[in-house]
């Protein structure tokens, strides 16, 4: 049988090749070792194999455990990473739609290459049609020069840039703004690639800003310039007019009485009034000069261009005839007249707050002279308008220091030469002036509010007198007290004058009030009521200063007065004048057909005297029958029957010199 080749091989290196003949019991011993051996090498081997096979396996095992758990924690973090990514990513967009509304790409020539869809959205405008422009190429920015400037000068650095706001028309015609911010964008190697930055639209913003910038600068009232525009413009007049050695004027104009029918015909009336005025104002002045309200009834208009006084003269009063137009008011016509102030640049100040305050006093010297009055400003007005403040301020104490005081002017019945009764008239004793007449103080009091508080003082002093004159054993004659506009509209006059009366024991028919024409026509309806109330109370009403105002006697019936004062001016031209003559005898013949009483006032001479006897005239005041004077001079015309013997002065000679009527404060 042959052997395998195998077997024949180890048998041989043995030396137990078949050939050989049998092997003996040696070799064959050495043959089962070396088979023995053998296998047990080839189980070696099997084992080491099959160990490092399993090592190998448990190794990969671990391996792939590994791998795996790698490509887990890879995964999380994966997943992670990509979760933070788009967390940032949103965070990044929603704070990016509050700041912007899209984003934009430049590349290194500033042409487009990127918009976000925001911007379509945003403003209407097709994103692709600007990719590949610039920016500049669209259209011209609506900037301020400098914001512009300052944007260019960072785009040429390549530097960035923040809030860079700009207008702009879109095709349709709407106008939008658009504020934009950028960054340059530079690669590894530091060269410049472009811009890259976000846009927002803020057309709503701008409109908003803008309405708030026009608030702050115009009046809402009247829409014209306020005082803050009016400061702003004339610092950049005056500087102007620096550079260019140019003169200009400064009108500081101011509406007379405006107060008066604030207070009597309410705040919607007021509010209309400033309104017309504002339209008459520019109106009046060419397109290119200022008008502006500084606050109140006070207006101002900058002129340039006009050095001469004449012009200016001629444009003011110009303004005045236009505030002077009748004015209708709640259905009712008025006239509203104005008082202008001139400060000329530079002679008058060389800055704005001088050239202001010139003008202002100016205006109140106008004011002094009667009203619908224009004035230059002269360097003695300086003087006048301190002066003017430091009475307002006294005026305030006069009341609590006790300085005002009143005089009384007997009226006399012509007829008999009895007074009948006296007109109180407030003084004031200033402590360095002097006696102050009430002209002075008075329209300065009603326009200061200070006037009820001196009227309330008023009254009291005059039924106090009343009192005191009758506790001293004398028929106190009838005690009138004027009322002015301002008082007449308070609340309080009625209780004031029935606390007046209470609290000295007099009664309504001792004491009579005077108001003009004009008080009562400011507003006729509450005048009447207010009247009817006195009238029927008992105290008496009279007319006062009668023929200065509407001298409507039929009207005035319908308020219940009892008597009416001829004013003092046409009294004044009696007995020459042929008008103020005819005039005189037909208010008293009209005035006693109405059942009135008339009094005349400011007689000074006897022929005065002799005429107003002649026409008729039931009562007279004046200089020739008495001065306004204290009441312990009065008391030596006072008796206990309250008659005055008729003195010369009731004929016709000597009565102008009386010694004891003349010595009288008021005299000085
Ligand atoms: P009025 O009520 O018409 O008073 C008459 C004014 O004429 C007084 O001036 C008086 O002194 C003056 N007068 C009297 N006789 C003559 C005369 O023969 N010739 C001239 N040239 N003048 C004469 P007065 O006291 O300066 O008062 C001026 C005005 O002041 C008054 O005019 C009155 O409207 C107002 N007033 C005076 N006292 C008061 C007051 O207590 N309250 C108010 N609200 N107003 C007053
Ligand atoms: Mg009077
Ligand atoms: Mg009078």
């Amino acid at each position: 049988m042959p052997l395998h080749s195998l077997l024949k091989r180890q048998l041989k290196r043995l030396g137990l090749e078949v050939e050989a003949g049998p092997p003996d019991a040696e070799r064959w011993r050495q043959l089962v070792q070396h088979v023995s051996r053998a296998y047990e090498e080839h189980d070696q081997e099997r084992y080491l194999l099959e160990r490092s096979q399993d090592l190998a396996s448990k190794e990969m095992a671990a391996l792939y455990a590994t791998v795996r758990a790698d490509r887990d924690l890879l995964d999380s973090r994966v997943r992670e990473r990509t979760e933070a990514l788009h967390l940032s990513e949103g965070r990044l967009s929603s704070l990016l739609s509050l700041s912007a509304d899209w984003i934009w790409e430049q590349d290194a020539d500033l042409r487009f290459t990127y918009f976000s869809d925001g911007i379509e959205a945003a403003t209407g405008i097709v994103a692709a049609s600007l990719i590949g422009r610039q920016r500049m190429s669209n259209a011209a920015f609506d900037a301020p020069a400098e914001a512009i400037a300052a944007y260019e000068a960072c785009i040429d650095g390549r530097q960035a840039f923040r809030d860079f706001t700009y207008g702009f028309t879109r095709p349709d015609g709407v106008r939008r703004f658009i504020r934009i911010s950028g960054e340059p964008v530079f690669n590894d190697g530091g060269s410049f690639e472009g811009y890259r930055g976000v846009g927002r639209d803020v057309t709503q913003a701008m409109v908003a800003e803008q309405k708030v910038h026009e608030l702050a600068r115009f009046d809402s009232l009247t829409g014209l310039p306020n005082r803050n525009m009016f400061l702003g413009e004339l610092d950049r007049t005056i500087a102007r007019a620096r550079r260019q050695g140019t003169a200009f004027a400064v009108f500081f104009i101011d509406l007379d009485r405006f107060k008066t029918i604030n207070d009597t015909l309410g705040h919607d009336a007021g509010d209309q009034l400033l309104q017309t005025m504002a339209d008459r104002l520019r109106g009046a002045v060419r397109e290119s000069d200022l008008v502006a309200r500084l606050g109140g009834d006070e207006f101002v208009v900058l002129l340039e261009g006009e050095a001469c006084a004449a012009d200016l003269d001629t444009i003011a009063q110009k303004l005045l005839v236009a505030i002077g137009e009748p004015t209708t008011l709640q259905g009712c016509s008025f006239l509203v007249t104005g008082s202008i102030g001139i400060g000329l640049y530079p002679v008058d100040g060389e800055d704005a707050a001088t050239l202001l305050k010139h003008a202002d006093a100016a205006m109140y010297l106008a004011k002094d002279k009667g009203k619908n009055n224009v004035q230059f400003y002269t360097a003695d007005l300086a003087e006048l308008a301190a002066r003017q403040f430091e009475l307002e301020s006294a005026l305030r104490f006069a009341l609590t220091r006790g300085e005002l005081l009143l005089h009384f002017q007997p009226k006399i019945h012509i007829a008999s030469g009895r007074m009948l009764g006296v007109e109180a008239l407030v003084r004031w004793a200033h402590p360095t002036r002097g006696l102050v007449p009430p002209g002075d103080f008075i329209p300065l009091a009603e326009e200061r509010g200070l006037i009820v508080a001196i009227g309330r003082w008023v009254m009291q002093a005059a039924c106090r007198q009343i009192r005191d004159w009758r506790g001293a054993g004398f028929a106190a004659p009838r005690v009138a007290v004027n009322l002015s506009a301002r008082q007449f509209v308070s609340d309080t006059l009625v209780d004031d004058l029935i606390d007046s009366l209470a609290l000295y024991g007099v009664a309504p028919s001792e004491l009579e009030v005077e108001l003009t024409e004009s008080v009562l026509m400011a507003d006729p309806e509450r005048a009447n009521q207010v009247l009817q109330q006195l009238h029927t109370m008992g105290i008496g009403i009279s007319i006062d200063d009668f023929g200065t105002g509407y001298s409507s006697l039929s009207y005035l019936k319908r308020f219940p007065a009892q008597t009416v004062k001829i004013d003092r001016s046409f009294i004044s031209g009696l007995p020459s004048d042929g008008d103020d003559t005819a005039i005189t005898q037909a208010v008293i013949a009209m005035a006693h057909s109405l059942g009135l009483k008339v009094v005349a006032e400011g007689v000074e001479t006897a022929a005065q005297l002799a005429l107003l006897r002649k026409l008729g005239c039931d009562e007279a005041q004046g200089y020739l029958l008495g001065r306004p004077m204290p009441a312990a001079d009065l008391a030596a015309r006072l008796d206990s029957t309250a008659t005055v013997r008729p003195p010369e002065s009731l004929s016709t000679r000597g009565a102008v010199d009386r010694p004891a009527l003349t010595a009288t404060p008021d005299t000085a």
